[in-house]
């Protein structure tokens, strides 16, 4: 017997996993003594009424063996021997190109100018604790590139659920928890993501692919606009049938190499902004209406704001950006000389901070006076402001910050509170950071923030700066359907860094599509 069930229930029901099988086994007149079988398939929380309720579905066999709940039959072939094809960048987009090429029979190549996994921890100790950025191995660069050392988020506003599912259930393959495939807002934690990264490592090294890490490309062998092969470390060369290039946002040099070669790259819209942080207590009573504490069964809550403001005569668009529940503020630079933040948290959500970017969107007025940069306009803006902060913090990893209130009264506060961001804070007047097209939008969107939610402009918020890294400032242009380079063959720009992708999710779709593509114009498979 199969039974599918929507409910709307308690947390206190729906969140225990004890209460939840007694409530169903009692809601279906069930025998425990029969040991029915009972999963969740979708849950959400709805916290828009005083109480909170939970949204979920779920199936339940009493006498019947349930069917498998990861559908795709993940299957990895032998290709040590067939074509290869070269993928720069060990990220999401990486990654996930080099399990689609061995999937459609392809051998994967891949470079990374990180360090694997676990020794790249080492370095994000360094940063944090000794202020020492490695411009090859941080939480940027390194295997699994910034999805690693990342939130772990993997929800995308892409609206294809076979593709999403597919990739979740990948990750499923590789050690994430079920859990992902289940809620609607799924998250694996930046404590899990190394295991599910060096497994997927794993996948692809069994299967007979090639990943080099301390590799960093460095030219791309190009002739008569036909992409054949990549330099790195600026002396060996590698060949392949194509060249899957998914180098992430924060590959200067990567988008410095393309302009020198002409090789078409354009400017795009990007934000950026600053990492507000509360304390989590803060967020779950203003999101849960609770008077103390969100007690023992609701996760730490989250939030999503989005406004429009105006600044000289220009609409602007202000939104929070990667919210981080229960999370900590990382230094996210790639050089030393700059300051950027971002936002983890682990698979608990249990730190006592909740935190968020607070970014606002960059328009072309802004760019006037980069103009002799070209294409690489919006770049020079966002190194100008990492390198601002990186100064004003006192030239260490130290950020600058200030509280939410002081920053809206422009004044400078006499003191900060309690961080996650490890390296610490130092209290400046963020008007001396940000540029007027940032701060006054940012002023403006903060206030109307602290209307639309009670409680966020409390003296408890702070402003950390940096957020500079949302999304690139460069798009890599590449045909609608083939996904290649519209001046040169066999090149496939890939994932955030190239513009396709704004995430973790995004990233692993686009690497797939983009490893299909190269599979059918160049190796005829069907794509
Ligand atoms: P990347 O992940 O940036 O990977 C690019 C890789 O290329 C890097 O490993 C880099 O070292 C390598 N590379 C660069 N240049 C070269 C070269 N010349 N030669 C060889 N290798 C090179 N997204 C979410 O969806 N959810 C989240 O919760 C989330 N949290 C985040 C938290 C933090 C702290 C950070 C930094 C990011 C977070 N993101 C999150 C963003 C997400 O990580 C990125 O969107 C995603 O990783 C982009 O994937 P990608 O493969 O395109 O590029």
């Amino acid at each position: 017997m199969h039974h599918t069930l929507q409910l709307t229930l308690a947390p206190e029901i729906a969140l225990d996993d004890d209460n939840f099988r007694r409530f169903v086994i009692q809601k279906l007149r069930l025998r425990e003594s029969d040991n029915p079988f009972i999963r969740k398939t979708r849950q959400s929380i709805d916290a828009r009424s005083r109480q909170v309720k939970i949204n979920v579905q779920a199936e339940v066999y009493a006498g019947e063996a349930p069917p498998a709940l990861v559908g795709t039959r993940i299957v990895y072939p032998d290709v040590s021997k067939r074509p290869q094809a070269l993928i720069v960048g060990c990220g999401p987009a990486g990654m996930f190109a080099a399990l689609r090429l061995i999937e459609l029979g392809i051998k994967p190549v891949l470079f990374e100018r990180g360090k694997d996994v676990r020794t790249r921890r080492r370095d994000l100790a360094a940063i944090n604790k000794e202020h020492y950025v490695n411009p090859e191995s941080n939480y940027c660069f390194g295997e699994g590139g910034a999805g690693t050392y990342s939130d772990g988020k993997l929800y995308t506003r892409s609206n294809k659920r076979g593709d999403i599912r597919r990739v979740l259930e990948i990750f499923v393959a590789h050690s994430a928890s079920e859990q992902i495939l289940i809620d609607t807002h799924p998250h694996i934690g930046t404590n899990k993501l190394p295991v599910v990264v060096s497994e997927m490592r794993e996948s692809i090294l069994k299967a007979g692919g090639e990943i080099h890490f301390d590799t960093k490309v460095t030219d791309l062998i190009v002739s008569d606009n036909r992409i054949t092969g990549v330099v790195t470390n600026d002396k060996d060369e590698h060949t392949g049938i194509g060249v899957i290039l998914a180098t992430g946002h924060s590959a200067r040099d990567i988008y410095e190499l393309l302009h020198a070669k002409n090789i078409l790259i354009e400017s795009k819209s990007f934000a950026m902004g600053v990492r507000i942080e509360h304390p989590q207590n803060t967020i779950d009573k203003i999101q849960y209406h609770c008077e103390t504490d969100r007690g023992p069964y609701l996760p730490a809550a989250s939030y999503s704001l989005v406004t429009q403001t105006h600044y000289k005569g220009v609409q602007r668009g202000v939104f929070s950006f990667c919210m981080c529940p229960g999370g900590f503020i990382v230094p996210a630079a790639t050089a030393p000389g700059e300051v950027v933040v971002n936002g983890m948290s682990p698979s608990r959500r249990d730190s006592p901070y909740a935190n968020s970017g607070m970014v606002v969107t960059i328009e072309e007025a802004d760019l006037a006076p980069y103009k002799d940069y070209g294409p690489m306009a919006g770049l020079q803006l966002q190194r100008e402001l990492e390198q601002a902060a990186c100064k004003l913090g006192g030239a260490t990893q130290t950020a600058p910050a200030q509280l939410a209130v002081d920053f809206i009264k422009a004044r400078t506060s006499a003191h900060l509170r309690e961080t996650s961001y490890q390296p610490g804070l130092q209290s400046v007047d963020l008007y001396d950071v940000l540029p007027g097209h940032i701060a006054f939008p940012l002023r403006d969107a903060l206030s109307d923030f602290g209307r639309k939610m009670r409680g966020y402009l409390s003296g408890d918020a702070q402003l950390i700066g940096v957020e500079s890294r949302t999304s690139s400032p460069i798009r890599v242009p590449r045909e609608r359907e083939s996904c290649e380079h519209p001046e040169i063959k066999g090149l496939f720009p890939c994932g955030e860094g190239a513009g396709y992708a704004g995430g973790i999710m995004s990233a692993a779709m686009d690497g797939e599509r983009c490893a299909e593509q190269l599979a059918k114009l160049y190796a005829g498979a069907p794509a």
